[in-house]
């Protein structure tokens, strides 16, 4: 399939006016197919779930439900394994602070990479300072992926969790999750993979992956914000003690002793995100009747034709692997970023400058930022043109 034949801009009432929108690594714009499910659920359908009495409750409990169905049937995993959150950055804290306290002790090793986003980084270091767990650090190839021999390498018996993401938010770059997972099992550690920028992009089965978490948000995949969710294996799931208490997380409550509901209610306390779960299921919807397979391609060229482009140009620095999944980092030579970012803005693009929550991989890089295009399904080549443009007048302005 050509990419000329897939541009879905008209579906996107946020896109249009002649705005190049290449940020849907941060977040991507929403069809309207998404809009009009979450303007239903809030109004025409709205009503709680799980609690009713009443017909409108038990339709909207109905869908509440057949929304994690399709997020599992999504992701090839079952419902009781799909836990709702409030996105990625929550359902690590989660596995961090249910699994971890309850697995991992002083002197365990957890082992990340240099290109985590601080999403991936920091609740391991507030677990840190919790258990004395210690955390290390897999380095990356020369081009900016996950050095999976290095990784071999360095792990070990006392390594419990590796962690690692699938898709990098800044350099595209994409892991073999299946090699991972057998490195991680392999010294009896679990895998948890950051899946934010890989579910929107790529084709998933959990069983084939063989990772032990996974976790993703709604946001990025053209839903809402405010929701995501943990996929964990149904055994693991099981053995993790609640995290937040409160409603519908239990199975009965007295004051000597509270008993707790099964997997996925555990961890899901007090009245959910009912209008962004249905808002993200129409999003699975809407990007599973496209297709992933399509997606990723569309995604990667895209991002071979704008790293081509640049560098043609010889005052472009490009970070990151030949071959990403639709995002792609670079430096113009003697401008800043953001300086970069606020001409493109002018002219109508709109990139991100910026460190993208990833500052130990920006001192690997040895810069203070990079400007990063993103891609999405809505992204085409007239996009890449306009970007090209803005760099252009950029360099007239800064000169040579
Ligand atoms: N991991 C990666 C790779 C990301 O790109 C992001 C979002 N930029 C996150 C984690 C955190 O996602 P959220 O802010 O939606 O929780």
């Amino acid at each position: 399939m050509s990419t000329a034949t897939i541009t879905l801009k008209d579906q996107f009432p946020g896109l249009g006016g002649g705005w190049h929108y290449l940020d849907t690594a941060a977040t991507a714009q929403k069809p309207q197919a998404v809009i009009d499910a979450t303007v239903n659920a809030l109004g025409r359908d709205y009503a709680t779930v799980h609690r009713g009495v009443y017909a409108r409750s038990a339709e909207m409990t109905l869908a509440f439900e057949a929304a994690r169905r399709r997020t599992a049937a999504f992701i090839c995993g079952s419902e009781e394994e799909v836990v709702f959150t409030r996105g990625a950055t929550e359902a690590i804290n989660l596995v961090a602070q249910t699994w971890g306290v309850q697995n991992l002790k002083a002197g365990d090793r957890i082992l990340l990479s240099t290109l985590e986003h601080h999403a991936n980084i920091v609740p391991w270091q507030l677990l840190r300072e919790r258990t004395g767990v210690e955390i290390d650090v897999c380095p990356l190839t020369a081009d900016g992926r996950i050095d999976l021999d290095a990784a071999e390498s360095m792990l070990t018996p006392a390594h419990k969790l590796v962690s690692l993401a699938h898709v990098s938010n800044v350099l595209g770059s994409m892991l073999d999750v299946r090699r991972a997972a057998d490195l991680a099992h392999g010294v009896g550690a679990k895998l948890l993979v950051d899946g934010c920028q890989a579910v929107p992009r790529l084709a998933l089965d959990m069983a084939a992956l063989d990772c032990d978490f996974y976790v993703f948000s709604a946001h990025k995949l053209y839903g809402p914000t405010g929701v995501g969710a943990l996929w964990a294996r149904a055994e693991i799931l099981e053995s993790m003690p609640p995290w937040h208490g409160g409603g519908a997380m239990i199975d009965r409550v007295t004051f000597e002793k509270t008993t707790y509901a099964p997997p996925p209610q555990r961890f899901e306390a007090g009245t959910p995100m009912i209008v962004e779960v249905i808002g993200m299921a129409a999003a699975i919807d809407w990007l599973a009747a496209i297709g992933l397979d399509r997606a990723e391609q569309h995604e990667r060229e895209l991002g071979a034709k704008l790293r081509e482009a640049l560098r043609m140009r010889n005052d472009v620095t490009l970070f990151g692997p030949e071959e990403t999944a639709g995002i792609v980092s670079f430096a113009l030579d003697g401008v800043h970023p953001h300086d970069l970012g606020t001409i493109l803005d002018e002219e109508g693009v709109a990139i991100r400058a910026g460190h993208h929550c990833a500052q130990p991989l920006m001192d690997h890089l040895g810069v203070p930022a990079t400007a990063r295009a993103s891609f999405g399904l809505y992204s085409d080549e007239s996009d890449i043109e306009a970007l090209l443009k803005g760099i252009e007048r950029t360099r007239r302005i800064f000169g040579q």
